[in-house]
């Protein structure tokens, strides 16, 4: 199958390329050396209409389609894994709201969500459960025309920001999804640092003590929290972190084919030895069969097709390893400097290292996609 992107989608990728080679990438480093995302990239990613990219035209968003939005993060991730990270967790919101919130949740979060007047974050993750996310230890028990939200979440990503949490909970003893606003009584968080990667994705622990919430915060019916409400969550997520890891791999491809041409190293530029052409071919390689897996799920999304879910996690699963072993080989490639804080191939083997554990771990994909395969 060829995959021919139209005049408005290569358009619109001249247009993320050049927003992020001139704003992002230049000043990624320091913010991951500060460990935090100014509150204007934000804000200015929030004007481009970004924020809402997913969301339709009728609740205020920008209607994307999935593979201009691809093109998105993978221009995004090429600049900042840890800015990609924000399209990521706050579209998980909004894919959720969309898909299984009630016309009510709709037409109130929505519009803020699509302009970044409301920031959404997504808590899954606790102290004592990752993988394992159907058994949340997290508790909600109702009362009066509220509940009452009691239990610890852990790394969630730009949790330092975000004014709406999805939050997962067990309901009536089945996992269950619930928006929580910043300001709920009982709700605070507390910064994660010290980070290997996506150092700058604002991470933070949750803490909700008795945190009170209206009823009507309740996502989909009780049970629905993993296996609808989530489920839709994370397809989105993975979406992004696939077409965000081809977005690693070419930056290292980009850092490589410059290294390799100032550096010279017995007599001759390092472009000229065959065992770093060795490095490149695999890297150019991965990247093209990459974001040919990454064009395919964006195809199946635009079409409606049900096995999207599966190809989505296929198409993590290889891009991300992809994005570590062009990592790992742009470091090699750039020896020692590639250790140093003055190139950046350090940074991207760091955050291509998340890209293999979040949104369900590798482990976790091979174990959908094996399943798969006996179907
Ligand atoms: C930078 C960063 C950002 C994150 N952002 C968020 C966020 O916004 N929201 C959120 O909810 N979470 C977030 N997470 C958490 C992330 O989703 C979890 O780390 C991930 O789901 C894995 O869970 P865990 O770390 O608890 O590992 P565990 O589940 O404890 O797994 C440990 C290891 O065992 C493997 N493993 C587990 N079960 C199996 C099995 N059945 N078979 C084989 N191997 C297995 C895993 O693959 C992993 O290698 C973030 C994490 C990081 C590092």
């Amino acid at each position: 199958m060829e995959f021919r992107l139209s005049p408005r989608q290569e358009e619109d990728r001249e247009s993320f390329r050049a927003f992020v080679s001139e704003e992002v990438a230049p000043h990624a480093d320091a913010y991951d050396q500060a460990e935090c995302m100014p509150g204007a990239v934000v804000k200015e990613i929030a004007e481009r209409g970004w924020l809402g990219a997913i969301i339709p035209e009728e609740h205020g968003g920008g209607e994307m389609d999935p593979i201009t939005f691809g093109l998105l993060c993978e221009e995004v991730g090429r600049g900042s894994a840890s800015l990609l990270s924000i399209l990521t967790v706050h579209g998980m919101v909004c894919q959720a709201i969309l898909k299984w919130g009630s016309s009510d949740q709709k037409a109130r979060w929505l519009p803020k969500l699509a302009t970044g007047e409301a920031l959404g974050a997504f808590g899954l993750t606790e102290p004592g459960i990752g993988s394992d996310a159907r058994n949340v230890e997290t508790e909600a028990r109702p009362s009066d025309a509220s509940y009452l939200l009691t239990g610890r979440k852990k790394w969630i990503s730009f949790g330092q920001m975000a004014t709406l949490f999805m939050i997962m909970a067990q309901c009536e003893g089945k996992p269950t999804a619930f928006l929580v606003q910043r300001e709920s009584p009982g709700f605070s968080t507390e910064p994660i640092s010290g980070l290997l990667g996506f150092r700058s994705a604002m991470l933070a622990k949750v803490h909700m003590d008795e945190c009170r919430i209206p009823a009507e915060n309740l996502v989909g019916r009780p049970g629905f929290g993993f296996s609808h409400v989530a489920g839709a969550a994370l397809d989105h997520g993975r979406y992004c972190i696939a077409w965000g890891s081809v977005g690693i791999g070419k930056a290292c491809l980009e850092a490589c084919l410059r290294y390799t041409s100032e550096r010279k190293q017995f007599g001759t530029y390092l472009k000229e030895h065959q065992l770093i052409q060795q490095m490149i071919a695999r890297m150019i390689t991965d990247i093209s069969a990459a974001r040919l897996l990454c064009l395919h799920a964006g195809h199946l999304k635009e079409i409606g097709e049900p096995r999207v879910i599966m190809e989505t996690s296929m198409a993590k699963y290889f891009a991300s390893r992809a994005a570590f072993r062009a990592a790992t080989d742009a470091v090699q490639i750039h020896g020692a400097n590639g250790c140093g804080s003055e190139y950046p191939v350090q940074r991207y083997l760091r955050d291509a290292k998340i890209m293999e554990i979040i949104e369900g771990s590798n482990q976790i994909q091979e174990i959908i996609i094996s399943k798969y395969g006996y179907h």
